[in-house]
């Protein structure tokens, strides 16, 4: 039986305790002041029964307390009057102990079938209104029986003591009581199984304390006392029952769900994917989850307290940002997704996505920011990788581009576009077969066709088509791009544009053509002519003979000067062209050229403007002597009509310049410039049947470049030409 009471149950038992004993002394001192004290403790605890049930009724879904509570408002005011009519206390005088027990014996037969109907009325609906109508109208009727009509039974004769009737009544309310007890226990599943024992510990002492009544001799004796002591007993588990149920198990429900509800979120907040952490006014670390004690790899005793822009990267991603996005925060923005870099614990950043709510007090005043930090370090690195790539692509002078598999573009590089004259953003989304003319559609349906057989091809050469309807040759490779399960995605076509290759084959073959010839004609007036010496040599006269050998000697010559000019622009494109310089006599050059080309061309005359001491330069004998052979040269080849060749020489400062002037048919300015340029001739120049392969002057541009100096032409076409160029002087 004791292991039932519990350790928390002593205190209120031994105040009970107390209680009782305190009244016992009492009714030692004063019977009447005792009774007094206990009907009253019970009828303030009937009361309190009342006032806790009635406040509560809306947790109570059990119809029983509500009942219950009201019952006992009644049977707390009928005790009252029973106390009040109690023997000695002179509010009814001409009544004797006999009302004071009828008040009693009424109280009780109310609270006995109170707690029966009580229980019988679980589970329906109460009409308040109509119980305390109820209530009120029996009360009354039986206070008339007692007090109006006197026709309530008798209870207590003087001297006799009880009657049947009243030793009867407690009989009969001890049996309501057992009776209660049974249907309580019928339906117990309605009752927490703590109220449910107070409830009929309750009913136990209640009983207890009737039987105990059916011993009374007289209102003062041993077994009223007794009686009394269980009433308090009893009325006090009553209310404890109701507290229990009206008010501890509620709150207790409600601070249970808000427990739960509580644990349900701070398990949200600490088992979240994502890092969160609450920053104070001052700007530290107050709360942070355990993803956030993953993602910066400090323990949470390291970050809390510490100050949040601390585990920013110190770039510009990072601390900047972020105490510009804080600022953002505090002037009341929105702050969602920004991307921030953060700084680990070893060191190392990540890459964050920044949501900050504030969190508010009860006065709506921002006390803490709550910050939510996804790692997206590696969609961030994929993002700089594709970053790169495209700045590469872009870069690149040869076009990328991937369509999907039914053709659309998804990509362009920058040179792609540009290439066939569109901007990227004119081909995403368009079919790529738009972009091809009839012509080269069946071309380009072939390699696509052979694309998805083999899933490549390289090398292609297939003419595209540009925006403004030009075509261009170009090289093509393409492959099939798979995604993660080898399955075909896109696919990939790098092309170069091959137009410059094309016209440098193009020159190359025109060169070659020209070369050929050039060689050629001079080797057939050889070969002709020491033929003829050979064949016909008899029938010749010397002269004849002599000239045809001259001819081929000329020709000899010609063949030679044209072989040097090609090996030295060989030697130049090569960067091979290494000059042996070394002090030279520019006049003997001079003389030496012009003597050499004065003998095959007699309608020419000669004037050399030397000034008779010049400074030696210093230069590659050879080298020069070429320059001036292809400017004299020149100078005679386009003067047919014969007239002046001038070789000037004037030292200037630091250089010396040196002029070739005919007077032949002359060179329009805007020619000027390009005849140094690689094959260049000009039309009225060929007009005239003179032989040549446009790569002279190159060639003179070359060495005197070489040799550190510059070459132009002051020309008037008609009236004939002055190439001029400088060399630098050498003083040793
Ligand atoms: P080539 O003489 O073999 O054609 P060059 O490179 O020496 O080649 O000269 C290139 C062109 O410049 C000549 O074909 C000619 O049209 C023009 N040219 C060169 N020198 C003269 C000149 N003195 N007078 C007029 N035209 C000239």
């Amino acid at each position: 039986m004791m292991d039932i009471i519990k350790p928390r149950w002593y205190p209120p038992i031994f105040a009970g305790v107390i209680v009782l004993l305190g009244l016992y002394l009492t009714s030692l001192y004063n019977y009447l002041l005792f009774h007094s004290i206990a009907e009253v403790f019970s009828i303030v605890v009937a009361f309190g029964i009342f006032v806790v049930a009635w406040n509560s009724r809306r947790f109570l879904d059990n119809t029983f307390f509500i009942y219950a509570g009201i019952a006992y408002l009644f049977v707390g005011a009928i005790d009252l009057v029973h106390t009040l009519a109690y023997p000695g206390m002179g509010v009814f005088p001409e009544y004797g102990t006999n009302l004071s027990a009828q008040l009693w014996i009424i109280a009780r037969y109310v609270e006995s079938l109170s707690l029966l109907i009580a229980l019988l009325f679980i589970g329906r609906k109460l009409r308040i209104n109509f119980l305390f109508l109820g209530y009120s109208a029996a009360i009354a009727f039986m206070l008339a029986a007692v007090f109006y009509w006197n026709i309530f039974p008798v209870t207590f004769v003087e001297g006799t003591g009880l009657t049947p009737f009243k030793k009867i009544s407690e009989y009969v309310i001890s049996l309501i009581l057992l009776g209660s007890i049974f249907v309580m226990f019928q339906k117990r599943r309605e009752f927490d199984i703590s109220v449910l024992r107070l409830l009929v510990a309750a009913i136990i002492v209640t009983i207890l304390s009737e039987l105990s009544f059916t011993l009374y001799e007289s209102p003062f004796g041993f077994p009223a006392l007794i009686g009394h002591f269980l009433k308090v007993a009893s009325f006090y588990l009553i209310y404890k029952a109701i507290i229990e149920t009206g008010l501890v198990k509620p709150y207790d429900l409600l601070f249970r769900n808000l427990k739960h509800r509580e644990e349900q979120y701070r398990d949200l907040y600490e088992e979240a994917p994502n890092a969160y952490f609450s920053v104070g006014a001052d700007s530290c670390i107050r709360r942070a989850n355990r993803s956030a004690v993953e993602l910066l790899g400090y323990s949470l005793d390291e970050l809390i307290g510490r100050p949040v822009f601390n585990l920013y990267a110190d770039t510009p991603n990072g601390k900047t940002k972020a105490q510009e996005v804080f600022q953002r925060f505090s002037a009341g923005q929105e702050i969602r997704g920004e991307e921030l870099e953060m700084c680990r614990a070893d060191g190392s950043n990540v890459w964050i996505s920044l949501s900050v709510r504030p969190i508010r007090d009860t006065r709506g005043r921002v006390v803490l920011s709550r910050s939510e930090a996804v790692d997206i370090t590696e969609r961030k690195q994929a993002q700089q990788e594709t970053e790169r790539f495209k700045a590469v692509a872009d870069n690149a002078n040869y076009g990328i581009t991937m369509v999907t598999l039914d053709n659309k573009f998804i990509y362009s590089n920058k040179a792609y576009a540009q290439m066939h004259g569109y901007e990227v953003d004119e081909l995403i989304g368009k079919e790529y077969t738009e972009f091809y003319s009839k012509e080269q559609l069946p071309v380009i349906l072939r390699l696509n066709d052979q694309l998805l057989k083999t899933g490549s091809f390289t090398n292609e050469e297939v003419w595209h088509s540009k925006k403004d309807g030009t075509i261009f040759p170009a090289l093509m490779n393409a492959w099939i791009l798979d995604d993660d399960n080898g399955k075909p995605l896109y696919k990939v076509g790098i092309i170069l544009d091959i137009t410059e290759r094309k016209k440098l084959d193009q020159l190359k073959d025109d060169f070659i053509g020209l070369v050929s010839h050039e060689l050629h004609s001079p080797l057939t007036v050889i070969t002709g002519a020491v033929n003829t010496v050979l064949t016909e040599g008899a029938r010749l006269s010397p002269e004849e003979t002599r000239q045809l050998i001259t001819d081929a000697a000329l020709e000899a010559d010609a063949l030679s000067h044209l072989l040097s000019n090609l090996l030295e622009l060989s030697r130049a494109q090569a960067n091979r062209l290494l000059l042996h310089a070394e002090p030279v006599s520019v006049a003997r050059i001079i003389q030496d050229t012009v003597e050499e080309i004065k003998r095959r061309s007699s309608a020419h005359q000669f004037i050399l403007d030397i000034p008779k001491k010049l400074p030696a330069v210093y230069a590659d004998q050879l080298r020069l002597g070429r320059i001036l052979y292809n400017l004299i040269d020149n100078a005679v080849k386009y003067s047919p009509q014969g007239g002046e060749v001038r070789v000037l020489v004037k030292p200037e400062e630091e250089r010396l310049v040196i002029a070739v002037s005919d007077q032949g048919i002359g060179i329009a300015f805007s020619d000027q410039a390009k005849l140094f340029g690689p094959f260049q001739r000009l039309e009225e120049s060929k007009l005239e049947g003179v032989r040549g392969l446009g790569l002279g002057l190159l060639v003179c541009r070359r060495l005197v470049e070489t040799h550190g100096g510059r070459i132009w032409i002051e020309s008037e076409p008609g009236k004939g030409s002055t190439f001029f160029f400088t060399l630098p002087l050498s003083y040793s």
